[in-house]
Formats: structure tokens, sequence, C-alpha cells
């Protein structure tokens, strides 16, 4: 086994607090959760939450902080607003959307650090709860800037960060504030994240299959040199299989390839030593469109057809290799699944990951429109883990030390 390079393996449950290890009896509890979630507007210019999913994965930690006898005070980020204010990205919806969720009063403060934050945190009563604005509303909070994390640290007695889809970035409310509190520990989603990509990385049962696909391979390189020392198969699907084929001199068409990327493919190719399975049939068509005329091609793809989806051939070699695997790893959609007709092959990994779970290995799904996919085939109960994080968990798998979890407090 190759030396492991980071903090990140479930060895870290082991060496962070956890919110079990936290006396909260009357404790100001300082949570930061991933609240960004999908807006929409309503005729009468209000918004409401479009999907609650990011909302209902933080019920847990809040529910526990509230029955152990805290207070829940909230923060997070929603969406760009560039350090200033922006109605349009207010949390204002999401906390109306929470008290419903919850089942109890929520206080919004329309600030983060300030007069009213702090007077309303002071009236906070026992097993109250309490959700700031955007953090992203101040300056300070990208910048990672001491002045804001201390003014936000003043809030609370403890901090509990739950928001893995921010915690490879560096900011005041998942880094800086950890250096003003006395205990900064995970919550049960951050720790749920931990425990399955850590095992991933740490001890994986064997044989070990990671799928990879999606837009591009430059996104992908680190995982893929993280995992290919543990994997004992890579299939890659996607556009991504274009570079790949294009670089060992097959015909891809007008396919999408990264052609600054075919070096790198290359070389990538040549150290997996075989591991690294490519498509060999396609579903190609003449315009990036769902009703282009498109058919199977197996083999070159000629001049002026793209491919949009892997084909049947390769779905039922990928299929066999998943259903021996104990654990898989999936990131990135198999062809562009959002127009039906190249959607097969991606809802046909789907269904093989939950056939694979069935059977007793651990499968893991991640990524902003892999996780959109599983959704829509319906199988996302049926894996062991749907990853919250997209740019987190790839980073994760990288190996690489994610800011947010490494600034937690050691045991
Ligand atoms: P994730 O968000 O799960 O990490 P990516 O963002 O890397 O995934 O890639 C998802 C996108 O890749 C999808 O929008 C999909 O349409 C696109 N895609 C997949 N296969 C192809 C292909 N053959 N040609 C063009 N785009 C593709
Ligand atoms: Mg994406």
């Amino acid at each position: 086994m190759p030396a492991f390079p980071t903090l990140l393996n479930p060895s870290i449950l082991m060496a962070k607090l956890t919110l079990d290890d936290l006396d909260l009896r009357g404790k100001r509890v300082l949570i930061r959760v991933d609240f960004n979630v999908p807006l929409k507007e309503n005729e009468d210019g209000s918004r409401e939450v479009a999907d609650d999913t990011r909302i209902r994965a933080a019920l847990p930690t809040i529910r526990a902080v509230l029955e152990r006898g805290g207070k829940a005070i909230l923060m997070s980020h929603l969406g760009r607003p560039k350090g200033k204010p922006d109605p349009g990205l207010s949390l204002a919806p999401v906390a109306k959307h929470l008290e419903r969720l919850l089942g109890r009063p929520v206080v919004f403060v329309p600030e983060t650090v300030g007069e009213r934050a702090r007077a309303a945190v002071a009236r906070l009563p026992e097993g109250g709860v309490l959700l700031l604005e955007n953090t992203r509303f101040n300056p300070g909070e990208k910048a990672n800037d001491p002045d804001f994390a201390r003014a936000l640290a003043s809030l609370g007695d403890v901090y509990v960060n739950d928001a893995f889809g921010t915690a490879h970035r560096a900011h005041a409310s998942t880094e800086g504030i950890t250096h003003f509190v006395r205990q900064a520990a995970m919550g049960y989603l951050l720790q749920r994240e931990v425990e399955y990509l850590g095992r991933v990385l740490e001890n994986p049962d064997h044989p070990f299959t990671a799928v990879l696909g999606g837009a591009k391979v430059s996104d992908k390189i680190g995982v893929i040199e993280n995992l290919l020392d543990r994997v004992e198969h890579l299939l890659v699907g996607g556009a991504m299989s274009y570079t790949f084929l294009k670089a060992l001199g097959r015909g891809v068409g007008a396919s999408r390839v990264e052609d600054d990327k075919l070096d790198v493919a290359r070389a990538l190719f040549e150290k997996a030593g075989g591991k690294i399975k490519l498509p060999f049939d396609h579903v190609a068509a003449t315009a990036f469109d769902n009703d282009a005329p498109h058919h199977v091609v197996t083999g070159d793809i000629p001049d002026g057809e793209m491919g949009l989806d892997v084909g049947p051939a390769t779905v039922a070699t990928y299929r066999s290799i998943l259903l021996k695997s104990r654990t898989i790893v999936w990131n990135g959609p198999m062809g562009v699944f959002e127009m039906p007709n190249y959607a097969r092959g991606t809802f046909a990994v789907a269904e093989a990951l939950a056939e694979a779970t069935k059977q007793g290995a651990l499968t893991i799904v991640g990524g902003g429109d892999s996780v959109a996919a599983i959704n829509q085939s319906g199988y996302e109960k049926a894996v062991s883990h749907v990853s919250t994080g997209g740019g987190a968990m790839l980073e994760f798998l990288e190996g690489k030390t994610l800011p947010g979890i490494a600034a937690l407090t050691d045991v």
C-alpha cells in the first residue's frame, strides 16, 4: 500500500472532536450548515426553497443540539453574493422552510455580526433556533478575515461544522472561526461523509472500482492519480473518455475533447497498466441535441459525429465489473444524461451500483451532476452513500487536506 499522504482518513474521526463529545447543556452552539439551496421566485416576487435536500441533511445535527439542551445558532452561505448584501440571496426563505421542517420557530437575523445579531442571540431561549443572514454578504467570509471570524465566534460557546460542501474552502465560517472558539467539532453529516469517503481511501474492501465520467479530464486528474494505486478498475465514461481515446490515437470525430490534456491522459493511461477501461462503443450523434440523428458506433467515431453516451456493449462490460466489486466510488455521468436519448449509460451505472449494494458492496456517489443523475434514476436510496459535496468530495478523494476539517479541535 502507498503511504497515505494526508490526515484525511477514518483515523481523523478518532483524532477530531465530534458532536457527541460536546457538553451542550445551556450552550450557544454555532453550527456551520450548508444551506446553499436553489431558490425559486414566486409571481409576487417572494422566494421559496426549490430543493430542500441540504436543509434536511442538517436536521439530525440541529435536532441533537436542541435535544441536548443547546441553543442552535446556524450560519451558511447561499450563492455568490460578492461580499455585499444581495436581497435575492437572503437566507430568509430558508429560515421559513426550516421552521416547517423542525416544527418550531426559527429566529431569522438579517445580518451576520453586529448589534442586532448579538441582541437576538442574547434573547434566544434554551432549545431556540436562530439563523444568521448569508455569511457571504460580508467580504470577510471568503477572505477568511480574522476580525469577521472572531465576531462570528463571539456569538457562541462551541462550534460545530456540518457543511461538508464547503469544507474544502478556508473561509471565516469554516476555518477562521475555529481559532476563536474553545471547541470545534464535526456535526453528524460531516462525520458521515468522512466515515464513508475516508473508508474508501484507507481500507476499502477489494475489488475496488472507481467510475469516473463527466465533462472534463482536467477536473478529475488529481482523483485519478490518487485512486490508481488503490483500485483494481477505473471505468471511464462521459466526455472525458474522448480525451483518453484521442490520446491513444482513436477516432473521436467531433466529440468533446480537451486537446491540452492529451499528454496527461496518455501518461495516466500508461501508468495505470490496464486498470483504466475506456468505452469501446458509443451512442454518437450528428449534433449536441436530443433529437439529432444518433446511432451506436463500435470503435472509432466517424468525422462529423460526436459521442454523447457510452454504448450498450460498454455498459454490459462495466456492469459485470461493478457487480463483482466490493467497493465502488462514482463521480461523473457516463453521457449527456440531461437528454433522454443519451441517458442510458448513466442510468445503467446507477442501477448496477444499486445491485452491487444489495450484494453487500459499499457504494458512494458524488458530484453535483452525478447526484442529480442518481436522483433522476430513482436509485438514490439504493446506494450506501450520496455525498453532499461536489468539489469537496473530489478534493477529499485527491487526498488533499480539507481546511474546514483539519481546523477542528484535536481530541
Ligand atoms: P459532476 O458534477 O457529477 O462532477 P461533471 O460536472 O464533471 O459531473 O460532468 C457532468 C456533465 O458532463 C453533464 O452536464 C453531462 O452532460 C456532461 N457530459 C457527459 N458526457 C458527455 C459527453 N459525451 N459529451 C459532452 N458532455 C458530456
Ligand atoms: Mg458538475
